[in-house]
């Protein structure tokens, strides 16, 4: 079937202040104004709002880049599903650096992703293999492990709204990326798991490439059967970089 490419950005703890942020959202909204993918802008919680007021109107989302399970209580630091509602449509899930860097576990993914589905909001649900996993052959077994974890709690997957990114943790920020076959690879394995869950949902759902995309290699990962779009880091602080990505999957979603 054919599925509408997705170019989410995640901004990661950047721009330093509301008007650079409302700046670069409202750029990037005039550079993709007509082109078919969905695009996503996941700025800093604190920015949400005035991102999402700047481009109200126009044809990019907004996604938080992570979401606390609960819905209210003792979680100094964190926001909810519940407070997301209404700002953010999706919320990056299990992003490596919240694993790495914040001790994010694979149940944590699981129960994040049931509280953002049952409040409405999409995950992107990121998973991929560090580089010593990879060196030891255990990309495969990393990538099925976290993709079971994260639709542990679903009980189908159509109509839930979940996109999945495949995010090698060696890609990440590095300037190497994934080769377009190790892509497809993991993201065909990442389908097929879901399609275990259910086999229609799995075919809907928009599974990203995440790992140093930018507007030079974007191409060669959407022209792979089972990558419908791309996570971009870095490359998504720069509007007319970030843009072309969007075109470069724009070329491929008449596939
Ligand atoms: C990311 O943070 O999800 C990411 C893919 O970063 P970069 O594009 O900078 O590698």
């Amino acid at each position: 079937m054919s599925r509408r490419p997705l170019v989410a950005g995640n901004w990661k703890m950047n721009p330093a202040s509301a008007e650079e942020a409302v700046a670069l959202a409202r750029d990037v909204a005039a550079r993709v104004a007509g082109l078919s993918p969905l695009t996503v802008l996941c700025p800093p919680t604190i920015w949400l709002a005035a991102v999402a007021e700047a481009v109200t109107g126009q044809q990019v989302r907004i996604g938080a880049q992570t979401t606390a399970a609960e819905e209210s209580g003792a979680y100094t630091g964190e926001t909810s599903p519940l407070m997301l509602r209404g700002l953010a449509e999706f919320a990056i899930i299990g992003h490596s650096e919240r694993r790495r860097l914040y001790g994010e576990t694979d149940d944590d993914v699981r129960d994040k992703v049931a509280s953002a589905v049952a409040h409405g909001i999409r995950p992107i649900a990121a998973v991929g293999e560090r580089l010593a996993e990879r060196h030891a052959g255990r990309t495969a077994e990393v990538v099925e492990r976290q993709t079971r974890a994260a639709i542990g709690r679903l009980q189908r997957i159509a109509g839930t709204g979940l996109v999945m990114a495949y995010e090698p943790v060696w890609a990440i920020g590095t300037g190497e990326a994934a080769t377009d076959a190790d892509a497809q690879e993991a993201s065909a394995r990442i389908r097929a798991i879901l399609a275990e869950l259910d086999p229609t949902g799995a075919e809907e759902v928009p599974i990203l490439y995440g790992g140093s995309v930018t507007a030079d290699n974007a191409g060669r990962f959407f022209a792979q059967p089972d990558v419908d779009g791309a996570l971009v880091g870095g490359a998504s602080l720069q509007a007319v970089g970030f843009a072309a990505i969007v075109a470069a999957a724009a070329r491929v979603s008449t596939r």
